[in-house]
């Protein structure tokens, strides 16, 4: 045990804070707000960050965020694309295009080297540092107005579409000004009093029916079937829409049924409406749950959430291809869990394709395994569960060791890696050949992608924040 003033921190990986000895945790976040602070001050080189370009070309914004997504997420994606379909996602395919620019990211917040998705989305949305967990609620008080209140003001239609509560982090960061992420009632408060033309999502647990009924030219769908039967010339004028599809998030990719309509159906759905708008939009498209899928080290989740990510973003494209006045950037707020695939040669490619045979969630696993009246039936119904899952058979030694873990016993040294299915993930690393290097967010440097109008704008390597001033630049708003 190793004890640095007074806080005593348990577990291993401290021992490497040992080696430098001196710093203590409160000395460790000074740093890395120094750091921050320094790399805030290297501005220098990230001076050409806000190069002018033609202010505001961009008639629309589509800003589209794969949640969570590190590097290895994308690839694995892309990998499994090319098993799946025989070719790349369309993201990947993006980069050999005319036109599109790359930038590489640095996503830390204000109080931390490892941000979340509260202060990334307001890091675009204000362009600031923010602590985490707060959403454009800056840490002397302010609350800037973030960008769909602005675009709205200017005349813009504005739309929210994501996989997890509507009201959740990212969404949130778009549209409402909160202390804490997890006010999710007063956020949906702010969803409905600012308006916003089409919200699609989750969370219909954070919208009281009353709240809904006070509302005046609303439209609330509830399920695939109502969304796909929205009346075709439905236009922004017509009233706002808001789609209600799971009281909580919406199901991973994996365990979607018919009645819940996938990202691009959403994203097409809005876009449908929005093109409409006499005088231009700005919509979110959030992959909300691929962060999820990483959390979980569920390579299932993850990856298929994934895919229905950049089928969302081929809507995207094909919509801003079809014409020359939308913007378009795709991006992820931080990396989570940053899986890779880890194994050699034939080795590599029997595991990975056993990926494409992956059919449900570590969530649905849960609930199934939750549904078993005791432990004792847990640890028999185990095998059965996962193999119906994920097509993989495990061992004695792997049932055991993930049932020691469903039992509360401490596996894997690493301490964060323990609790829930997490050893399962490790487990099922054997099979898969994808690892996970922890269930949380990561500090990883991520990718941004982005063409169309003032697209030029962006530089090779960015702060998160800005993508702020670019999307003012390019949309021509008036300065805040
Ligand atoms: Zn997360």
């Amino acid at each position: 045990m190793t004890r640095l003033h007074g806080r005593s921190i348990q577990g291993p990986n401290m021992r490497s804070g040992g080696r430098s000895g001196g710093i203590n945790r409160r000395g460790f976040l000074g740093a890395a707000g120094a750091a921050g602070a320094g790399l805030a001050a290297l501005p220098a080189s990230f001076a050409h960050a806000r190069r002018t370009a033609a202010p505001g070309t961009a008639r629309n914004l589509i800003f589209l965020v794969a949640d969570g997504m590190s590097t290895g997420t994308l690839t694995l994606g892309d990998m499994l694309s090319h098993s799946l379909h025989d070719r790349p996602t369309t993201w990947v395919d993006l980069w050999s295009q005319e036109g599109v620019r790359r930038a590489t990211c640095a996503t830390f917040s204000a109080n931390s080297l490892v941000t979340d998705s509260a202060a990334s989305a307001s890091a675009w949305n204000i362009g600031e540092r923010i602590n985490n967990e707060a959403v454009n609620f800056t840490p002397d008080g302010r609350q800037p107005r973030p960008l769909w209140v602005r675009t709205r003001e200017a005349g813009k239609a504005t739309g929210l579409v994501t996989t997890t509560r509507i009201t959740h982090a990212t969404p949130a960061g778009f549209i409402a000004n909160s202390p804490r992420r997890d006010l999710e009632d007063d956020i949906a408060g702010q969803i409905l009093a600012r308006g916003v033309d089409v919200a699609l999502g989750g969370g219909s647990a954070h919208f009281p029916e009353a709240a809904l009924a006070a509302q005046s030219n609303l439209r609330v769908v509830r399920s695939r079937a109502e969304l796909l039967g929205l009346p075709a010339g439905h236009t922004p004028s017509d009233g706002r829409v808001l789609g209600l599809f799971t009281p909580d998030h919406m199901h991973h990719e994996l365990d979607r049924g018919a009645d819940e309509p996938s990202l691009a159906e959403m994203a097409r759905a809005a876009l449908g409406i929005l093109a409409r708008a006499p005088d231009g939009f700005t919509l979110m498209i959030e992959g909300g749950r691929v962060d999820h899928g990483g959390h979980d080290n569920d390579a299932g989740a993850l990856l298929f959430n994934q895919l229905a990510f950049d089928d969302a973003l081929a809507v995207a494209t094909a919509f801003a291809r079809s014409r020359n006045d939308t913007l378009v950037i795709v991006t992820t707020d931080h990396a989570t869990a940053n899986p890779g695939l880890t194994f050699y040669t034939s080795r590599c490619i029997k595991a990975f394709e056993r990926c494409g045979h992956l059919k449900r969630s570590f969530e649905w696993i849960r609930a199934a395994l939750n549904a078993e009246a005791s432990m004792d039936a847990r640890q028999r119904r185990l095998g059965p569960i996962v193999e119906e899952a994920t097509g993989v058979g495990l061992s004695e030694d792997e049932l055991a060791l993930v049932g020691q873990s469903i039992g509360g016993q401490r596996i894997d040294p690493f301490f964060a890696a323990n609790g829930s299915l997490l050893v399962l993930g490790s487990v099922l690393a054997n099979h898969l050949g994808v690892a996970f290097a922890s269930p949380e967010h990561t500090a990883d440097f991520v990718e941004v992608t982005a063409f169309g109008p003032g697209s030029g704008a962006l530089p090779p390597m960015i702060p998160i924040t800005a993508l702020h001033g670019l999307v003012v630049d390019a949309m021509g708003l008036p300065k805040a």
